[in-house]
């Protein structure tokens, strides 16, 4: 094993993602080999002063290695069966190895709509500062026993990164059966070492097979990365099979692909900035504000005279979407009424703002 970190750590706090398709192997049995190499480094990393939060997937897949639901089921509830009963597995590994370690595991289960609603939010977000002052290693899966199709996370990636941007850290770490991001332009099976922030087209990078593309994919794993590092977290993508792999990004070496972050953005701005799906409500604006908005300038509201149409019905405090006239999406925010009373205001000009700058977040 490493001298662990014998130079200061790069991250105070983090958030690593393992995949299935590292901690498992055929029909889903759980590979206590590097699910022991993973823990005892966390355990390391824990004992230098880092906090750690874990997100596993693996539940679908120890249930595989449990049981083989009846045919006739329908897959969401084949689904249901496999994670409920493989995370029990999963967790009581995980609670076994870091208690060799001297460490206590907590589960927590978190589906789509815990992030909806902004108490809800910081109730969870003190659940986890409460854990990681008690020096508990927090292991977080997508509760897929009860996750409704229509409002599950994309995957753990999504669920990741709303966690590593809810807990404010500094490093967010995607550990898949890839070593990084390949530069297909070579072709020579090199990695690219640093993704700017303001990189398009990820598909340059990625090996057009299908499953890349998918759930879990590469490109998905692209563009929560890019999320991220614009609200300045950095990202790593690293093979979670490689030996000591975190102990050698908290070393600050470089290996997988890091996504340089961007300047920091914090508190509720963070939140807004990972409600996309998550919103009750719309509102279309026309182009004075629409512009006003996306300039890099100034920091602008939005303001009721700017709204042309309101849909859907959201109270304030709501998260809502901000359209254009062509129906893109420009940016979500906190709204400050009701969309009745914005139906009523809209157009006109001498009112508060809708939606405050410190509550909104513009994703073009
Ligand atoms: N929650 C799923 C599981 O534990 C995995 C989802 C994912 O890997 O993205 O099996």
């Amino acid at each position: 094993m490493k001298p662990l970190l014998l130079i200061p750590p790069i991250y105070k706090k983090i958030v690593v993602k393992v995949g299935t398709n590292v901690i498992t192997g055929k029909n889903g049995t759980l590979d206590l080999e590097i699910l022991n190499s993973l823990t005892t480094q966390i355990a390391q990393l824990q004992k230098k002063g880092i906090q750690v939060i874990l997100v596993s997937s693996g539940a679908v897949g120890a249930g595989r290695s449990i049981i083989k639901p009846s045919g006739t089921l329908t897959p969401v509830a084949a689904r249901q069966i496999l994670a409920s009963t493989g995370q029990i597995k999963l967790i009581s590994t995980y609670d076994e190895l870091f208690h060799r370690h001297g460490l206590i595991t907590a589960q927590i289960l978190v589906t789509k709509s815990d992030f909806r609603d902004r108490q809800h939010y910081l109730n969870m977000q003190t659940c986890f500062t409460a854990l990681l002052q008690q020096n508990i290693i927090p292991v977080v899966n997508e509760n897929d026993a009860v996750s409704v199709t229509e409002l599950m996370f994309t995957d753990n990636d999504e669920l990741s990164g709303l966690i590593a941007s809810m807990m404010d850290v500094e490093g967010y770490i995607i550990l898949s059966h890839v070593d990084g991001l390949f530069d297909l332009k070579t072709g020579d099976g090199s990695i690219i070492p640093e993704i700017d922030p303001s990189t398009k087209h990820f598909h340059q990078y990625i090996h057009p097979g299908k499953s890349e593309f998918g759930r879990g994919g590469m490109l998905t794993k692209c563009h929560i990365a890019q999320k991220l590092s614009r609200l300045g977290i950095t990202v790593h993508i690293a093979n979670g099979r490689t030996p000591e792999i975190l102990l050698s990004i908290l070393g600050g070496e470089k290996t997988g692909t890091k996504f340089l972050p961007q300047k920091s953005t914090h508190g509720p701005k963070r939140w807004i900035a990972n409600s996309q799906g998550l919103e009750k409500g719309a509102v279309t604006i026309n182009k004075g504000a629409e512009a006003a908005l996306v300039s890099d300038e100034t920091a602008n509201s939005l303001l009721p005279v700017g709204i042309e149409s309101v849909e859907g019905i959201f109270r304030k405090g709501d998260i809502i979407k901000i359209c254009s006239t062509e129906g893109l999406a420009i940016g979500y925010g906190m709204a400050q009424y009701s969309s009745e009373k914005t139906l009523v205001i809209k157009g006109q000009k001498g009112h508060k703002p809708l939606i405050h700058y410190d509550y909104l977040y513009i994703t073009q």
